[in-house]
């Protein structure tokens, strides 16, 4: 069988008044059993099986919920467990938003673009209100779960799993360097840069937009501060969505450009930061992007298209790519948006600097038959003793006046 990559699709629903009040009813009794579920089954206990059979006729019996549907609150529940103990952390209280379906309880409808789902008292098919970017992915698919979600601003949404097939790996020794979030948002080894500006600009002006509500806020009557609150909240979202729609564009791009080239594409192995919280970052850049979404959002889709359209993705240390000149190898000088290099006279972006050296180790990791561990660490050590060997002017002899 083909592999395939989960992908999930956002689908607003059109709901009536009455509809309103039963999917909110389901996400309340929803949340309150999993509530329920986590309070009366021992602590350490995460295994579906094992809970289900202890707690599945109460949670029938108490909240009325459909067999299914107990089910989802059951796993949701051991779910919740297992990300709670790997962060070290207890599980929160279960908020009404959102509920798990599978496909016994949940089903996609292309002829009329309807969902039909359980609530707690019917079974209800509901209309998607789509545009062609949702019609595109759902178009002949059949999928097989979703998540019903009700987001800040009231508005109710599927959240549909589609898996899609993923391309076999394109075997091949040419490689494209991208340097992600220096000063530019990425950069390329070929010369090409997506620029930070108008991202920049587009928070600049609406800080500018809360600091001004902000102010009026704190003068204003009770009911204008809440009409401030939801319009600081709007404002957010479309900050989001714009940064959101940019990683789209340049993530598709640069899997583009692999895919029309026969390339790998190499970026810094960045992976860890989040997960390793009480670890050292391992560069300046690790540490400044570590907590940044928006960096993490670009990494993310660049990552799931490589694998759709079979772009291999090499991760490489970050830790060398930014002080050494990609053309000698010798620690060089940056100031600015600039790199200049003492040795070899080489100056130009520091970005284009990093996405050179992150080139260069990505294409030693991605030597024929040399795809493991043992192999990047060789390369890494490689790297890091021709630095070291130009530091102390083995190498070569520096030509500085
Ligand atoms: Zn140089």
């Amino acid at each position: 069988m083909a592999k395939t990559q989960p992908l999930t699709v956002a689908c607003q629903l059109e709901v009536s008044n009455t509809l309103a009040k039963e999917i909110d009813e389901t996400l309340l009794v929803f949340a309150t059993a999993c509530d329920w579920v986590n309070a009366n089954t021992p602590k350490k206990m995460t295994n579906k099986t094992a809970m289900q059979s202890l707690v599945y006729q109460d949670v029938r019996t108490n909240f009325g919920l459909s067999a299914n549907l107990a089910i989802q609150a059951i796993r949701r529940v051991c779910a919740n467990r297992k990300t709670a103990k790997q962060k070290g952390k207890k599980v929160k209280e279960f908020r009404a938003t959102s509920i798990s379906y599978d496909a016994r309880i949940f089903s996609f409808r292309e002829d009329d673009w309807t969902i039909s789902i359980k609530l707690l008292n019917s079974r209800q098919r509901i209309k998607l209100l789509i545009g062609n970017y949702q019609v595109g992915w759902l178009k002949g698919k059949d999928p097989r779960a979703s998540t019903l979600v009700k987001r800040k601003n009231g508005d109710y949404y599927i959240h549909i799993t589609l898996d899609e097939p993923t391309q076999p790996e394109t075997e091949t020794d040419q490689v494209l360097g991208c340097d992600l979030g220096r000063t530019d948002i990425a950069t390329t080894s070929e010369g090409k840069s997506w620029s930070g500006k108008q991202i920049t600009d587009k928070r600049n002006h609406y800080a500018k937009l809360r600091a001004m509500i902000h102010k009026k806020a704190s003068k204003g009557t009770r009911s204008s501060r809440r009409r401030c609150r939801q319009l600081l909240a709007r404002l957010s979202g479309k900050e989001k969505r714009f940064q959101k729609h940019i990683n789209h564009k340049i993530s598709r791009q640069l899997v583009n450009n692999a895919v029309t080239n026969q390339q790998s594409i190499v970026i810094e192995d960045l992976t860890g930061i989040r997960e390793r919280t009480n670890k050292k970052p391992r560069s300046r850049k690790e540490q400044r992007l570590g907590n940044n979404w928006a960096f993490y959002q670009l990494r993310q889709f660049l990552t799931y298209k490589c694998v759709l359209a079979g772009v291999k993705l090499i991760l490489v240390n970050p830790a060398y790519t930014s002080l050494s000149c990609y053309k000698c190898l010798v620690i060089g000088e940056r100031k600015g948006k600039g790199f200049s290099c003492n040795n070899c006279g080489n100056k130009c972006d520091a970005d284009y600097n990093g996405a050179q050296n992150i080139k260069a180790l990505g294409a030693i990791i991605n030597r024929p038959g040399g795809s493991g561990l043992s192999c990047q660490l060789n390369a890494e050590i490689q790297y890091i003793q021709l630095n070291l060997f130009d530091s102390l002017g083995l190498l070569k002899t520096p030509h500085t006046a």
